[in-house]
């Protein structure tokens, strides 16, 4: 039996020391029912009583990030938070699953910047981290449309750009891309169904980020309230960082505080290429749930 998140956060606030500051930050999430997500007002009204910055409030709330981590394996929780330019904070953690290859494996930086995508976000402006990032992870965010400013705070070393921590990078402008990770993207792809579930896939294949491959897909996931959990192809120039639709709908299920046993239905929509992540994602899916994977090419 997992622990609800609701547990792991009321024990992750004891790690504030400002305790009216722990407070206030529960009675938020426990309003929004534990989203792994705050809307810029609760950030200002939270900043301005408290007399700090956005970016102290983000430090303060990785151990609540962390929180989200799935981590069977390693048990070595990373939070995240990323910021938008629309001030609101994502978070994220890291994802391990079981009886499956570690290569399906969620890092906390891509679970908090693919949540950010699949809540609409357009640019990130800032990335705080519980450890400092790995390689493959600063790889994955070089493919974003604000590598170039995003700044990353660690808790003990703030306001450091991406590219100090990559420096002389290979990424999407060596290869003359124009579209970058987040930029609004359009695949052209259609299918003729009415189906919500269907239709839901068939939209996140058509903002997948896959300028190297063109294989384009998309997830949707739909739980037992008849909510859908979307997720896109992020893919990255240097091919091995890239994080599939199946890991990006599950990310964002998790983050959202449900749990992957209430997942009644799976759909992947994906347009036939030399690639292809039918295998990767129904191995994925069947070694969380028993829903068979429906998979639509377009
Ligand atoms: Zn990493």
């Amino acid at each position: 039996m997992t622990t609800p998140i609701s547990d792991k956060i009321h024990h992750a606030l004891s790690q504030i020391d400002n305790v009216l500051l722990a407070q206030d930050i529960w009675l938020i999430l426990q309003e929004q029912k534990f989203v792994g997500f705050l809307p810029h007002f609760a950030i200002q009204h939270l900043c301005n009583k408290h007399q700090i910055t956005p970016q102290q409030l983000s430090l303060q709330l990785l151990p609540i990030a962390a929180c989200y981590a799935t981590t069977p394996i390693s048990h070595f929780n990373v939070g995240a938070i990323v910021i938008g330019v629309s001030s609101n904070f994502y978070f994220g953690a890291n994802q391990e699953f079981c009886q499956t290859d570690i290569q399906q494996t969620i890092h906390a930086e891509q679970s908090a910047i693919s949540h950010a995508w699949m809540r609409g976000e357009k640019q990130i402006t800032d990335i705080s981290v519980n450890y400092t990032p790995c390689g493959h992870c600063r790889q994955f965010m070089n493919e974003l449309n604000s590598a170039e400013k995003l700044q990353i705070h660690l808790p003990h070393r703030k306001n450091n750009p991406l590219h100090q921590y990559l420096p002389d990078a290979f990424g999407p402008k060596n290869l003359n891309i124009q579209l970058h990770l987040l930029d609004q993207h359009d695949n052209q792809l259609s299918l003729n169904s009415n189906d919500p579930v269907i239709s839901q896939a068939l939209a996140m294949a058509n903002q997948a980020h896959a300028p190297y491959s063109k294989a384009f897909h998309g997830i949707a996931l739909q739980t037992q309230d008849q909510h859908i959990y979307h997720g896109s192809y992020a893919e990255n120039t240097a091919f091995n960082p890239s994080l599939p639709a199946m890991q990006v709908a599950l990310n964002y299920l998790i983050l959202s505080g449900e749990a992957v046993e209430n997942i009644t239905r799976a759909v992947m929509v994906e347009k036939p290429q030399t690639l292809s992540y039918k295998r990767m994602a129904e191995d994925l899916l069947g070694s969380l749930t028993k829903v068979k994977l429906e998979y639509i090419l377009t």
